[in-house]
């Protein structure tokens, strides 16, 4: 890659495509299904206010898959990059799991939520979680049962859109990873990471709708480019 020594500050976008390696599925855009159930269903406040027990059937398994999984060789080698890197680094993901903490990335922000965390609608307090909530268990704060998901669900904000747009504005390298670059605003970020003067870069199984948008796409599994690009950014040059 052309410049890379005056590279400090890198903002990475990881999505589905680097915890499928992990064995964790999850929204397929195209098709608009999340583990074979209308995103409607299952990923809308409509659908939690519908049906709020298959809604919470629906996360105690994906938390329960989440439990189960392992991080892989991308997670640990952007874990290594994080703890190596001098300049600043923000790992942005789209991604429920917390296979980038266990990986040891401290640095990672989820703007669609948490499966390990659930947030209460009577007190707005949030807690970490690692048991069902289909029975309707008491919130450790307040007592009442008003715990749900802590999933940003279509047709709400992401969280701490300033934080990934000021990380954005400062970055010399944006780098896209194992995302379909068909959700809305993360799809964005490449054009606002190119307007704010960064160089841009996905790592990807195949072509995605953003592709070219990129000043460089190499495709392939996460597990084999991840560690070649951190190799390569620790390497110097
Ligand atoms: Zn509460």
């Amino acid at each position: 890659m052309r410049h890379m020594a005056i590279v400090r500050n890198i903002v990475i976008l990881t999505g589905a495509g680097i915890s499928a390696e992990s064995g964790l599925r999850t929204f397929r855009a195209e098709d608009g299904l999340w583990e074979d159930h209308p995103v409607e269903q299952v990923a809308t406040p409509e659908g939690f206010r519908r049906d709020s027990a298959l809604v919470q059937r629906f996360y105690d398994e994906r938390r329960a898959n989440v439990l189960a999984a392992q991080p892989n060789a991308a997670h640990l080698a952007l874990g290594q990059l994080d703890r190596e890197w001098q300049g600043q680094l923000l790992i942005v993901t789209q991604n429920i799991d917390d296979l980038h903490e266990r990986a040891g990335a401290g640095r990672a922000l989820h703007m669609h939520g948490e499966a390990l965390s659930v947030w209460c609608i009577a007190c707005d307090a949030r807690h970490r979680w690692e048991e069902t909530l289909r029975d309707g268990p008491p919130c450790p704060s307040c007592g009442k049962a008003a715990l749900r998901p802590d999933i940003v669900w279509f047709g709400e904000m992401p969280y701490r859109m300033d934080e990934i747009y000021a990380a954005l504005s400062r970055a010399d390298l944006f780098v896209s990873i194992g995302t379909s670059g068909a959700v809305y605003p993360a799809a964005g970020f490449v054009q606002e990471a190119t307007r704010c003067g960064a160089r841009t870069l996905e790592l990807n199984l195949e072509r995605s709708l953003g592709s070219g948008m990129f000043d460089e796409t190499r495709l392939g599994p996460a597990s084999e480019l991840v560690p070649a690009w951190v190799a390569e950014m620790l390497g110097g040059d």
